[in-house]
């Protein structure tokens, strides 16, 4: 079981819109419980960065608030999960992000002889969203592009929330309150599950 103790056997999915913190949470769980933060969107950002053969492949499609295809995200995710840190336990910030790409998850984990633990789900308003992701001004977060974000996540990602209810996966949270509220309700969460 994944509490306090052990959290560093925690294998944890985050799911949420863009702008809904879960990344914050991410990290603020990671720093308390020693799981390794994942964040599929930081490091297709820094390939970009780096100008990286997949980063050149995957700038436009960045740019412009699509979504990468789950082909060349099985490959960066299954890399970042062979790696020694996350060998006992991960938090997974922006992966799995469509129903390919949670069966992708679902096969590398059965490989493993491993199974997830846990999906928090970060619920935020969509005019909240908004208000936020513009504040944030990053240079990809025009309001258009936030928008295409936003229904990409509507259309894609948002199946995943039935998807792993109905597996009994899913504990949702507030997202709209603040950071450490909700914070202290993901650890409230976490120690259930003690
Ligand atoms: P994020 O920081 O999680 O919002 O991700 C930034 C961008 O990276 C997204 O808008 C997508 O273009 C891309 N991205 C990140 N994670 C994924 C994923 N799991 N599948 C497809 N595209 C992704």
């Amino acid at each position: 079981m994944a509490g306090v103790d052990s959290m560093n056997r925690l294998r944890a999915v985050m799911l949420g819109p863009p702008g809904s913190g879960k990344g914050t949470q991410a990290a603020l769980i990671s720093a308390r419980g020693g799981v390794p933060a994942i964040s599929t969107g930081d490091m297709l950002r820094q390939a970009v960065a780096e100008g990286s053969s997949l980063g050149v492949r995957v700038k436009e499609i960045l740019d412009a608030g699509r979504l990468v295809d789950d082909e060349k995200m099985a490959d960066v995710i299954e890399r970042r999960l062979a790696a020694k840190d996350a060998e006992t336990g991960f938090l997974l910030d922006g992966y799995p992000r469509t129903i390919g790409q949670a069966g992708t998850l679902d096969r590398i984990l059965e490989q493993r002889s491993q199974e997830l633990d846990l999906v928090i789900l970060v619920e935020v308003p969509e005019d909240e969203l908004i208000r936020r992701a513009l504040a944030r001004q990053r240079t990809d977060d025009t309001e258009d592009v936030i928008r295409k974000r936003l229904s990409v996540y509507r259309e894609q990602t948002a199946p995943l929330v039935d998807h792993y209810r109905s597996r009994g996966l899913l504990k949702a949270v507030d997202g709209d309150q603040s950071i450490d509220e909700v914070q202290a309700d993901i650890q409230d969460l976490l120690s259930v599950r003690a």
